[in-house]
């Protein structure tokens, strides 16, 4: 294949909305246009909490049809099908992901190991979905992550909690192997993350033999991130297995900052936006140069650090198909890199975030902050929704 034909163009925003009708997107442009007010998202997320906690019915059904809907493919995995199919015509895989948070309880932590082994299976047998994601904390509770990473004794009852929680990590990596479906371990809180590095450096020593069933994120937003990328991946040569890095900013910034300054620590986050590009940009830059030793995922909507490697990939003549090498966006943002990603034969995917509304919350509170604008400036989706609209003549 020849790369230079096939460039995409990261303007044209024709391919990105193509697969929505009229209607879906004038859905959408009102969405962002509501999100692009702080104000509007503080009291939208403290008024929808405050209604699901005491189950009114309308409200589930408004945020089911409105912010569910743009950013979640359904309450289920066979309700997400239909998303997940639509995206598949168009050369998109689906990353699975089921959104519940905060769980706390033995029985809860079980029942999300049983909902992700499910989406295993599922992804196996759709043919076209690669990868599912797991968020580790709806393993295991929070604070045993946190003590380990204080480095505290943990007490009998704490400890056989955790060997339970690795057995479940382990059930779902062995699973992973056996279908031969890749997992992405997330990443979360700076204060909880250690325990959770060291466990998917343990489950890729034992299941990356060959090549990357197993992936950690780096969070390239931490000051810290760019050496430990390069740390893990001289660990994956010594070790001898096949390191897979899926590279994010991160999303935790402000509870990281102020979590910093309430008990008075340097802030492990850069401190500013072009430190942390530079950081997720070199990054990038790194997984490029050893391509054929590991796996990595440059999991961003921002156009330029997408644009580097896609640029870097084809001055290298590298396939854009490479077996190493994947893209990824959230489901209901940055359509614009997704479709003209695949649109170009890079391999390109979505996480499809599914489960009950009410446990999806905090994962819809993150996507409503995240293009709500601070500074009055048009959010990235609001602008490209309202470019499309125009390109149609809607408004
Ligand atoms: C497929 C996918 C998977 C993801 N998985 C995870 C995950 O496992 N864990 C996780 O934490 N996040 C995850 N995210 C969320 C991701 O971290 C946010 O979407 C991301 O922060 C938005 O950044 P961006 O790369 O799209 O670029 P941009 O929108 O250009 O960057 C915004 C980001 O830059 C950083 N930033 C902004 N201002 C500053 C500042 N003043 N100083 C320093 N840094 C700043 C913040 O990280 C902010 O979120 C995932 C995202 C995607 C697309």
């Amino acid at each position: 294949m020849n790369n230079k034909v096939f460039i995409p163009d990261f303007k044209d925003i024709s391919i990105a909305f193509r697969d929505k009708n009229n209607s879906e997107l004038k859905q959408s442009y009102w969405l962002f246009k509501g999100m692009n007010a702080p104000f509007l998202v503080n009291i939208g997320s403290k008024v929808g909490m405050f209604a699901l906690h005491w189950s009114f019915p309308f409200v589930r059904d408004i945020i089911k049809q409105t912010i569910f809907k743009q950013f979640c493919g359904g309450t289920s995995l066979k309700e997400s099908l239909p998303v997940i199919e639509r995206l598949g015509k168009q050369q998109i895989f689906s990353v699975l992901d089921y959104g519940a948070e905060g769980k706390s309880s033995e029985e809860e932590f079980d029942f999300t190991l049983q909902e992700a082994k499910r989406a295993i299976d599922f992804a196996q047998s759709s043919g076209f979905n690669p990868f599912v994601s797991i968020k580790l904390t709806g393993l295991v509770q929070q604070e045993i992550l946190e003590d380990i990473a204080l480095g505290k004794i943990l007490l009998e009852e704490a400890k056989i909690a955790f060997d339970r929680f690795k057995d479940r990590v382990d059930d779902l990596c062995a699973l992973a192997v056996e279908k031969n479906v890749s997992v992405l371990i997330d990443a979360e809180e700076s204060w909880i993350q250690q325990p959770i590095d060291d466990l998917a450096n343990a489950m890729m020593e034992r299941h990356n033999g060959r090549k990357a069933i197993i992936y950690n994120t780096f969070q390239m937003y931490r000051k810290d991130r760019l050496s430990f990328l390069k740390e893990s991946f001289h660990l994956s040569k010594e070790k001898k297995f096949v390191l897979g890095a899926k590279l994010v900013r991160g999303a935790y910034m402000e509870k990281e900052s102020k979590r910093a300054e309430d008990l008075n620590y340097e802030s492990p986050i850069h401190t500013s936006k072009e430190f942390t590009d530079q950081s997720f940009n070199d990054g990038i830059q790194f997984c490029l140069d050893h391509y054929q030793e590991m796996a990595s995922m440059n999991a961003s909507h921002n156009v330029r650090s997408v644009s580097i490697q896609v640029e870097e990939m084809a001055k290298k003549s590298i396939p854009f198909n490479h077996y190493n090498l994947y893209f990824c966006q959230l489901m209901g943002m940055s359509d614009i890199l997704t479709f003209n990603l695949a649109n170009s034969g890079l391999n390109v995917g979505k996480y499809v975030v599914y489960g009950q509304i009410k446990e999806v919350i905090p994962y819809l509170i993150r996507r409503a902050e995240e293009n709500s604008s601070v500074t009055g400036d048009m959010s990235r989706e609001l602008h490209l929704v309202k470019s499309e609209m125009q390109r149609r003549k809607l408004l």
